[in-house]
């Protein structure tokens, strides 16, 4: 959705407008009250700073960033809180949806509502152990005269607060994206989701038991419009955004209490210091490279690849940045390190798992070599 219509100092004020209330509202936000709890007051102050609509071309009420800045903007809510960057992530990606595929009385209609918050998308595609399109059991059928839609998504972020949820649903040999009110009768969401992370931002089963839909209005790119092939080449770089802002954001915060600590400790244990901080800053600093050939002009490594690599080495660095820290980084009066730490867990399987990512990047490997 790279449109030029945002000159660049829009998009500095932005990114600092933004940068300001990542590094200091959410903070203090989260410091008051429990993780679990929906951010309605952040959510709302993200409406003010248009991040919503940061990609969406002007004309349709959007900020008309580039990629560029919407990939800055994502990684600063994440560097802060990833359920913020999950929620807010979730969405763009739905406005891109609407204005690649949406007709023209739906983009009219929705882009400039989505662009300001007004509402919110979030999306229905994954079923447990199903991510081919093909494969979905979520489902059209002709009854008495309606379109009804029936089956059930296993993970939907932000199910219980967004206005539109965009279900995936098969209709013969298609697949179709079907814009659904979820307070509409025959929509059943689940209760909260137990998790280790990314609180906050609800995640819950979607049921769709007979929800009737108008193929005119509701359905992605109007009645029959096929999202199959779009759906296989899924963008899965937002993901790899988050991780290197995960990374970046403990990788600090352990080289901040290493060096406030470093000096009351033996010359043995500040040498072992220096050299497990070294580790995490190199991983660190790798990952902000794949993070910077990916969104640049001439990527050399997929998307797919990207996200594997970056999110493992997640783990490995929150890992050690915990250690590092000690009790303080397990049990911090401010959490903040504690909470990367879970949300991290995450970021591995959401998308895709890294193990499906893997496999498909070794069957392409092997096919490519069989090929020659
Ligand atoms: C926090 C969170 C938020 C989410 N939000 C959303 C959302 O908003 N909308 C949405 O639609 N979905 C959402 N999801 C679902 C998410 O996309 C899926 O969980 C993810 O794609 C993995 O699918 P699965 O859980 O069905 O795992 P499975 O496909 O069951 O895989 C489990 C494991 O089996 C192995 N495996 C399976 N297939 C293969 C293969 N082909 N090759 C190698 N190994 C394999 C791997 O080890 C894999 O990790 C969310 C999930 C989480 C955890």
């Amino acid at each position: 959705m790279h449109n030029g219509d945002c000159d660049a100092d829009a998009a500095r004020r932005l990114v600092d407008e933004v940068g300001f209330f990542a590094e200091r509202e959410v903070p203090r936000y989260l410091a008051g009250r429990p993780e679990e709890e929906y951010p309605d007051e952040l959510v709302k102050r993200l409406r003010l700073l248009g991040v919503f609509g940061a990609d969406v071309p002007v004309r349709y009420g959007g900020l008309g960033c580039g990629e560029a800045t919407t990939a800055r903007l994502l990684y600063l809510l994440a560097r802060s809180w990833q359920s913020l960057a999950s929620l807010v992530g979730t969405h763009l990606k739905l406005c891109g949806q609407m204005l690649r595929h949406g007709t023209d009385e739906q983009r009219s209609a929705w882009l400039p509502v989505m662009s300001c918050g007004e509402a919110v998308f979030a999306r229905a595609y994954h079923e447990q152990g199903c991510s081919d399109p093909e494969l979905l059991t979520t489902h059209v059928r002709d009854s008495a005269g309606r379109r009804t839609l029936h089956g059930r998504k296993d993970w939907v972020t932000n199910a219980r607060h967004a206005d539109r949820i965009l279900v995936l649903a098969r209709d013969g040999r298609a697949t179709l994206g079907i814009l659904v009110d979820p307070t509409a009768d025959g929509v059943r969401i689940g209760p909260e989701l137990p998790r280790p992370g990314v609180l906050g931002v609800s995640l819950a089963s979607v049921t769709f038991d007979g929800c009737a839909f108008d193929p005119e209005r509701d359905v992605l790119g109007g009645p029959g419009h096929d999202l199959t092939d779009s759906l296989r080449a899924g963008d899965l770089r937002s993901y790899t955004t988050r991780a290197v802002a995960c990374a970046e954001a403990v990788c600090d915060q352990a080289a901040r209490f290493a060096a406030r600590t470093i000096g009351r400790r033996p010359p043995d244990a500040q040498g072992a210091i220096r050299l497990r901080v070294g580790e995490v800053r190199a991983r660190t600093a790798a990952m902000r490279a794949i993070w910077t050939d990916l969104l640049g002009p001439a990527p050399t490594i997929g998307p797919d690849e990207a996200k594997v690599v970056c999110t493992a080495l997640l783990q490995e660095i929150v890992q050690a940045c915990v250690l590092l820290c000690g009790g303080a980084g397990y049990a911090d009066p401010h959490d903040s390190l504690g909470r990367h730490y879970r949300d991290a867990l995450a970021l591995p399987i959401v998308g895709a798992s890294n193990d499906t990512l893997l496999s498909r990047i070794g069957s392409a490997a092997l096919a490519s070599e069989e090929a020659r």
